[in-house]
């Protein structure tokens, strides 16, 4: 089977909204039947109806902090999935000092009664926790410190993939007794993607997405704007470039785009960024990047 994962940019522009660029939200569904949403921007849930994906169906919610572009969108989407008849659970990991709003949000939007949501907390600066687990596949996220003006997390996304036969074999008495014996078996190397939420490109975040797959990179600013970035706690699409490449990182999005960008516009940033890292993409709303495991 093909172990295939999307990544759906649902809300790529930063604090101030714009039509074409929603605040903070992000799509991955995988293989597994897996459906996390990073960030939970004002709008996710017209977002998620134009990508064609029922809020019924998002199983995690992971927050990277509480400014209002990256969590509003949150009550209007809860309420969505108990208005859609949602039963089964959701799981929302947070930053602790979230707790209180996300419990009132629950309660206000009644969703409580109608389907359990789990709230997992951060308690310190790093951790892990294990998404789900299907047959020999694990899906585990590890969050971490970024640089930013409040408490504010990043997430890497990983697929740990289990030993499997390096070619097929149609007999499942063959297959059972190479497994066993382990001769022809592989493990295929984990797939990782990593999402920065707010940063200013820092240490902690070159550390923690080292070698990654995929990083999605947060970039407000273009590279005239430094000071500004700076200032702010965010990142210019240069910043975000020097990340990717003193990170090692096979492949670079930029996200989180200032609404001064207009259209076209901000095809400057993605252009000055591949000075710095060739491997760079622009996001937009509503884009689909295909990544194989
Ligand atoms: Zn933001
Ligand atoms: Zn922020």
């Amino acid at each position: 089977m093909a172990r295939l994962i999307e990544l759906i940019t649902l809300g790529t522009g930063a604090a101030l909204p714009s039509l074409e660029r929603f605040t903070a939200a992000h799509l991955l569904r995988d293989w597994l039947g897996n459906v996390i949403l990073l960030d939970a921007g004002e709008g996710v849930q017209h977002r998620l109806r134009q990508a064609g994906i029922s809020p019924t169906k998002v199983e995690f919610i992971a927050i990277t902090h509480g400014h209002g572009d990256h969590i509003n969108g949150l009550p209007g989407l809860l309420q969505t999935m108990y208005l859609s008849g949602r039963t089964s659970k959701l799981t929302v990991i947070a930053p602790r000092y979230l707790e209180d709003y996300l419990k009132s949000v629950i309660e206000v939007e009644g969703s409580e009664k109608a389907f359990q949501v789990d709230l997992a907390p951060i308690t310190a600066d790093e951790g892990s926790y294990v998404i789900s687990v299907k047959g020999r596949d694990r899906l585990e996220l590890r969050w971490f410190r970024t640089c930013h003006s409040i408490e504010s997390y990043g997430f890497v996304l990983e697929w740990v993939l289990g030993p499997r036969l390096a070619r097929p074999v149609s007999n499942a008495e063959e297959a059972k007794r190479l497994m066993e014996t382990g001769k022809d078996v592989v493990v295929p190397a984990p797939l990782r993607v990593a999402y920065t939420g707010d940063t200013s490109p820092c240490e902690n975040v070159i550390t923690s997405v080292r070698g990654v797959d995929v990083l999605i990179h947060e970039a407000t600013f273009d590279s005239t704007m430094e000071a500004e970035a700076a200032k702010f706690g965010h990142s210019t699409s240069v910043g975000a470039a020097r990340v990717a490449k003193e990170a090692s990182v096979r492949k670079l999005i930029l996200t989180h785009v200032s609404t001064r960008y207009e259209g076209y516009e901000a095809k400057a940033l993605e252009e000055e960024a591949r000075q710095v890292f060739p491997d760079t993409v622009l996001a937009w709303d509503l884009a689909r990047f295909a990544l194989k495991a």
